[in-house]
């Protein structure tokens, strides 16, 4: 587990620029992690750290929810997706999680490296533009 962070998306794109700096790993494979909020020990407020990064081998990347307060499930798609979008997959996790576990964002690195959120059903497969900075 990587952090702290002070908000949400600093962990997200922690989390993606970490796998980008392993030499652009994500143009071949998936990779995913999840963003998990704490309360802070002098309950203060919150932090937000980004969990170790699951390889998803030659597929989609499958991973296990973590037992903490998860936030958001980000993962990349490898260049042979030829669109910047979520896959059909993907909004079956989305609404899979949101009915069994808990409601949380869905946050893609695309294959040409731009970051993309879906925070609602209808936001599938596009996604909203997520700014780098
Ligand atoms: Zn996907």
């Amino acid at each position: 587990m990587t952090g702290p962070f002070s908000s949400e998306l600093a962990a997200v794109r922690a989390g993606f620029k970490a796998i980008m700096a392993d030499n652009n790993k994500q143009h071949y494979k998936e990779f995913g992690f999840w963003v998990i909020m704490k309360i802070k020990a002098d309950k203060s407020g919150v932090n937000f750290f980004y969990t170790d990064i699951v390889d998803g081998g030659s597929g989609e990347v499958s991973m296990t929810v973590p037992h903490e307060m998860v936030r958001a499930n980000c993962h990349t798609h490898p260049k042979r997706y030829t669109t910047g979008n979520f896959s059909t997959n993907d909004k079956k996790n989305f609404k899979m999680l949101r009915d069994k576990k808990r409601a949380m964002a869905f946050y893609l690195l695309t294959p040409s490296g731009s970051i993309s959120v879906a925070n609602e059903e209808k936001d599938f497969p596009g996604g909203k533009d997520v700014p780098w900075s």
